[in-house]
């Protein structure tokens, strides 16, 4: 007996506000359409070129090695840790939400000896603590998320990097979401070993992880003494097929390198100051609209990521069914809190291709009228005044 076909993919409309994956330029999805040639092939050898050129302008470094991992964030955050630690090193990691347990996990992993220093969800890190850590520990490496996704706080880094350097560790950096949705300066902030996702403020689809070593990293590289624990993730292996020797480490994903090439195209042609600053203003106008509706925001105002806004969930209101709805009857996705913030907050992003007026005045339109319809009193039109009034400020 054989069963049907499934039908072909045809997915829904949507709007992706969550905390990744954003919405996809068209042309970035045209991109990944385009004919597959060889992962030798002269053209695509040009496109990998052309790829890290603009990836160091988004990432604002001269560091050669930059490149992109293939896997999604994740991989991008295991390739520095792995690279970066030999079994028995000490890391000191940054806990104040999921993505930093995430790299305390990785760093374990690998054989680290892991200290981690924790703070609530919602709250960031200053400098004494780490200078403390510092000196109490002396690890090789500390690890720190720059835009925490699972909480929307976003963690300054410049001071930090500095205190690290003095007391002779190397400092990594997870911007994940911060890239290309508001400053990130890996030359400026003296960050030694950098990752990324395509899938948050880079609008492409998930898939590839841009990475970034500066000299510090490389030099820490050369000096191992045992093998990088992953194969896969080996970066004296990858970085000769990036711009060494070319030699066959694995095939790359031939199809999302064309992807990311054209949606580091798109930043470019907007324009990095331009972008983080559409990111800064819609990030105003939608919390004018979140706050009308009364929701209030987890972070202190100082440390609020544009591009990622935890809300409390009214009291009274059920976050599944709310978002059911959004979804259902608008096609809008927006992101639910993870781990002590689960059912208690709702993520909403504002990420790259999604980031604009209208999607904002969707959601807070869309919003009014699921907390009305679950029972909640707030004043029909409220959302959406003050979202005109913010727009127009
Ligand atoms: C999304 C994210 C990751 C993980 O990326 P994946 O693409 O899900 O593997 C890591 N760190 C931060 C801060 C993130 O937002």
């Amino acid at each position: 007996m054989t069963s049907p076909l499934p039908p072909l993919v045809t997915p829904p409309s949507r709007i992706l506000m969550g905390p990744g994956p954003s919405d996809v330029d068209p042309r970035v999805l045209a991109a990944l359409c385009a004919p597959t040639v060889g992962h030798l092939d002269p053209y695509f050898l040009k496109i990998m070129d052309e790829l890290q050129g603009m990836l160091r302008q988004v990432f604002r470094t001269q560091n050669r090695l930059t490149l992109a991992v293939s896997g999604t964030g994740s991989a991008g955050m295991e390739t520095c840790v792995a690279n970066l630690i030999e079994p028995g090193d000490k890391m000191v990691v940054g806990v104040n939400g999921v993505f930093g347990g995430r790299m305390a996990d990785v760093a374990a992993r690998c054989g680290a000896e892991v200290i981690k220093i924790e703070r609530p969800f919602g709250e960031v890190f200053d400098p004494a603590e780490i200078e403390a850590a510092m000196k109490t520990h002396r690890p090789k490496v500390v690890g720190l998320v720059n835009a925490e996704t699972s909480t929307g706080a976003y963690q300054p880094m410049p001071e930090i990097a500095k205190i690290v350097h003095a007391q002779g560790g190397l400092i990594v950096m997870d911007c994940v979401t911060s890239l290309a949705g508001m400053p990130v300066e890996i030359d400026g902030w003296d960050i030694d070993a950098a990752y990324s996702g395509t899938q948050k403020c880079l609008s492409c689809p998930p898939g590839l992880a841009p990475v970034t070593f500066g000299d510090r990293a490389v030099a820490a590289l050369d000096a191992r003494k045992t093998k990088v624990q992953s194969w896969y993730l080996d970066l004296q292996m990858v970085k000769e097929y990036w711009g060494g020797s070319r030699a066959y480490h694995h095939t790359a994903p031939i199809n999302m390198n064309y992807a990311l090439h054209a949606a580091l195209r798109c930043v470019l042609e907007e324009g990095l100051e331009q972008r983080w600053a559409r990111h800064a203003k819609l990030h105003q106008v939608l919390r004018a609209g979140l706050e009308a509706l009364g929701l209030s925001y987890v972070v202190a105002e100082p440390y609020r990521l544009p591009m990622l806004n935890s809300v409390r969930i009214p009291d009274g209101i059920d976050d599944a069914k709310v978002r059911s709805l959004l979804l259902q009857e608008f096609g809008l996705e927006i992101g639910g809190g993870l781990g002590p913030m689960k059912g208690k907050v709702w993520r909403i992003g504002l990420m790259g291709a999604a980031c604009t007026p209208k999607n904002v005045v969707t959601c807070v339109s869309a919003l009014e009228y699921a907390l009305r319809k679950n029972g909640n009193n707030v004043t029909p039109g409220a959302g959406p005044a003050a979202v005109t009034a913010a727009l127009l400020a």
